[in-house]
């Protein structure tokens, strides 16, 4: 099972495709015609290469997490995407992107962002390559997120507030829809995770399965086995989940869970749960599941970790649901801010907020002590501080 191939119209099952409008088709179908000739060409491959590793910081580390492990009763690996540059898997995306764009010819950079880990990711890479940056920010996420619109602005990006609807992420990603169609000739839009028209939910994985490759390289040399018994990995969007699973998909003996933000809990109206709790709708020029009301609205999220309250997800992950592939667990904020600091006073790592959501999914498996589980550990802690402390002295856990 290889479906992070859709078909050709971008479609994995019912789920995918391109719904864009047709000022740009030509800009998508470009893309989708040339991503993988430049991909694969020696002097991109060499350069994205070594960008990884020297700039980036790869491979991260795998971690065999002793204490964590000895909790549980089965052998915990983490992937330590937490240690790349930037803090959080997202810079093996935008390194990739910025530099098909440069590849491409493009000369302007635009991207949207929510909680302003993607805009930094991008802002920080277009400074390296010295080539434009815009990224829409809603104006509600601009006063919530401080200090990450200051450092794309250190970083020489622009950050456009955007002031329509709720002023959050999909209010960003329509004004960055829109900057598109005005620009198809010079400029490359960066999405963030594995969503958004064909191709970029395949592309996207693509770039992220960097991940998945390292994990059986280094499971190998220290398990003298390419295969976990586990994958687990929290989902917003997808990327890395889909970057973690993405060389174990054909290997249904690899269990797959995945963990989405439950919020104050799947039936509390406050709950980024989009598996759970999404119909079938349309949203960033995908069909997907969509967080939406009767009319079809569609429904703000709640996650207290600002990078999963996005109210759609990948087309691919309703598509593994369906097929049975991958369990998906919803885990409230009390169970995620518990194994945040369950991780960080067992393994001394302080994990981002969306990264405990992966952890908490330990307390609801029952492993075999034989099992080998590898835990994504998406980004660090560090921009979660005020909610940390904040969480845990009201809730006298300090
Ligand atoms: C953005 C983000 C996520 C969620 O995005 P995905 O595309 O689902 O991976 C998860 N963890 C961290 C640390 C993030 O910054």
């Amino acid at each position: 099972m290889k479906p992070f191939f859709a078909n050709e119209q971008g479609y994995f099952g019912e789920y995918g495709g391109a719904f864009i409008p047709e000022i740009l088709y030509k800009c998508v179908e470009e893309l989708k015609n040339s991503y993988h000739s430049i991909m694969d060409n020696k002097d991109f491959k060499k350069e994205y290469e070594s960008l990884l590793k020297d700039y980036v910081g790869r491979p991260s580390s795998l971690y065999h997490a002793k204490r964590l492990s000895k909790k549980y009763g089965c052998k915990i690996y983490l992937k330590r995407e937490d240690l790349n540059h930037t803090g959080a898997h997202k810079i093996n995306n935008t390194v990739g992107q910025v530099l098909l764009a440069k590849h491409m010819g493009k000369t302007r950079i635009i991207a949207e962002t929510g909680a302003g880990q993607h805009g930094v990711a991008t802002a920080t890479v277009c400074a390296l390559m010295n080539i434009k940056c815009i990224v829409y920010m809603g104006k509600t996420d601009v006063e919530r997120q401080r200090v990450n619109v200051e450092k794309m602005k250190m970083l020489g990006a622009e950050v456009r507030p955007v002031t329509s609807g709720n002023m959050t992420l999909k209010d960003a990603t329509n004004d960055a829809i829109r900057d598109w169609c005005s620009n198809p000739k010079d400029t490359y839009y960066v999405i963030g995770s594995t969503v958004g028209p064909h191709p970029y939910p395949t592309m996207v994985a693509e770039l992220q399965s960097v991940i998945s490759k390292e994990i059986k390289e280094q499971l190998l040399e220290k398990e003298s086995r390419e295969n976990p018994d586990y994958i687990i990995a929290c989902v917003g969007g997808g990327s890395n989940a889909g970057g973690s699973i993405y060389h174990f998909l054909d290997n249904e003996k690899v269990k797959l869970i995945l963990c989405e933000a439950g919020g104050k809990g799947i039936n509390s109206g406050f709950s980024a749960a989009t598996i759970q709790l999404g119909k079938k709708g349309i949203i960033h020029g995908s069909k997907t599941l969509v967080m939406q009301n009767e009319d079809g609205q569609i429904q703000e999220p709640y996650s207290i970790s600002a990078g999963l309250d996005y109210p759609g997800i990948g087309p691919i992950y309703p598509y593994l649901k369906k097929r049975n592939r991958a369990k998906f667990l919803a885990i409230n904020d009390d169970e995620a801010m518990e194994s945040a600091l369950e991780l960080t006073r067992l393994e001394g790592i302080i994990p981002a907020i969306e990264s405990a959501h992966a952890l908490a999914s330990l307390k609801k498996i029952e492993f075999n002590k034989k099992d080998i589980v590898v835990v994504t550990i998406s980004g660090r802690g560090d921009k979660d501080m005020d909610t940390f402390l904040n969480y845990f002295e009201s809730h006298e856990m300090l």
